[in-house]
């Protein structure tokens, strides 16, 4: 799907704007009996004094509505994708409000008995990361060279983290995975784009693809 510039914000804007607060939906979150959807925070704030939905009038559930939750990544996903800068100013909200209370930014503390769309809990990246959205991606040699006498090592790699990881983790998970760069400088790049070693993966999926599925292609080269 191609979400690039000719789609019209205006015609988008009502399948993306949150009724409760009026503002472009921050972790979309679908009541599961009507599919309507709003903020995460604002839905879950909502019921605490009311179980119908705010749209439809719909009972979400008899004792606990938060069981009818569910976290929509994909939508969310598009959200980003159409609006720009929402992506960026939320994190820098998060930021802001983790420094605020003296946090070193791991836990974002999630709202006990909302489902994840993920279907996948064997996670392996680093533990701090275990909660985080996973992301695929697909790293690659940048060839350039023509004296190639056979692949020693692999050309490609699909690998799943956490979309929190910055290019540096990636750089050292590449030289994990291609030993012969363990002693090199690594340049990472996305579209023929250089990428900054403070920038997160989601950051980058953002701003760089054009399809709603990942895989993320990254390729990557090492200075002699
Ligand atoms: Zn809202
Ligand atoms: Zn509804």
């Amino acid at each position: 799907m191609d979400l690039g510039h000719r789609v019209c914000i205006r015609d988008v804007n009502p399948h993306i704007v949150c009724i409760l607060c009026a503002g472009y939906f921050i972790d979309a979150t679908t009541i599961t009996e009507c599919l309507h959807t709003f903020c995460k925070s604002c839905i879950v704030k909502y019921l605490q004094t009311t179980k119908f939905c705010p749209m439809c009038n719909v009972k979400v559930h008899e004792t606990q509505p938060l069981l009818n939750l569910k976290i929509d990544r994909t939508l969310q996903d598009i959200v980003y994708k159409v609006v720009p800068g929402l992506w960026d100013n939320e994190m820098k909200r998060r930021q802001d409000f983790e420094k605020m209370r003296g946090l070193k930014g791991c836990d974002e503390g999630s709202i006990d008995g909302i489902m994840e769309d993920s279907d996948d809990s064997s996670v392996t990246t680093q533990h701090i990361f275990m909660h985080d959205e996973l992301i695929h991606i697909c790293l690659q040699p940048f060839e350039t060279g023509s004296d190639d006498k056979g692949p020693k090592y692999p050309s490609q790699k699909f690998v799943r983290c956490s979309v929190r990881a910055q290019v540096f983790h990636l750089k050292k998970l590449i030289k994990k995975i291609w030993p012969h760069t363990s002693k090199q400088e690594i340049v990472v790049m996305c579209n023929g784009e250089l990428l900054p070693d403070n920038h997160c993966l989601k950051r980058i999926w953002l701003s760089h693809s054009k399809e709603i599925n990942p895989p993320l292609k990254l390729q990557f080269w090492t200075k002699s």
